[in-house]
């Protein structure tokens, strides 16, 4: 199964999922990674780092864009 990762800061793609979580782990509340991890029906689960945003949608890049608009609204916030 495909899945997908980016940082807010770079927008950086992690090559091995484990390191991606080794990072959520270490960053736990904090919005440094948003992950578009696809459901097998077409959909696409969102979820940030911080644990409080999670959002299904069937685009993938929909998922990206509304993931920069979640990060995007907190860094200016
Ligand atoms: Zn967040």
């Amino acid at each position: 199964m495909e899945s997908e990762t980016l940082v807010s800061d770079d927008n950086v793609m992690y090559d091995s999922p484990l390191e991606f979580m080794h990072e959520v782990a270490e960053k736990k509340g904090e919005c440094v990674a948003q992950s578009v991890i696809p459901l097998g029906d077409g959909s696409y689960r969102c979820a940030c780092s911080c644990e409080e945003w999670e959002v299904v949608t069937d685009d993938r890049w929909k998922g990206l864009e509304l993931a920069r608009e979640h990060t995007g609204s907190l860094v200016t916030a």
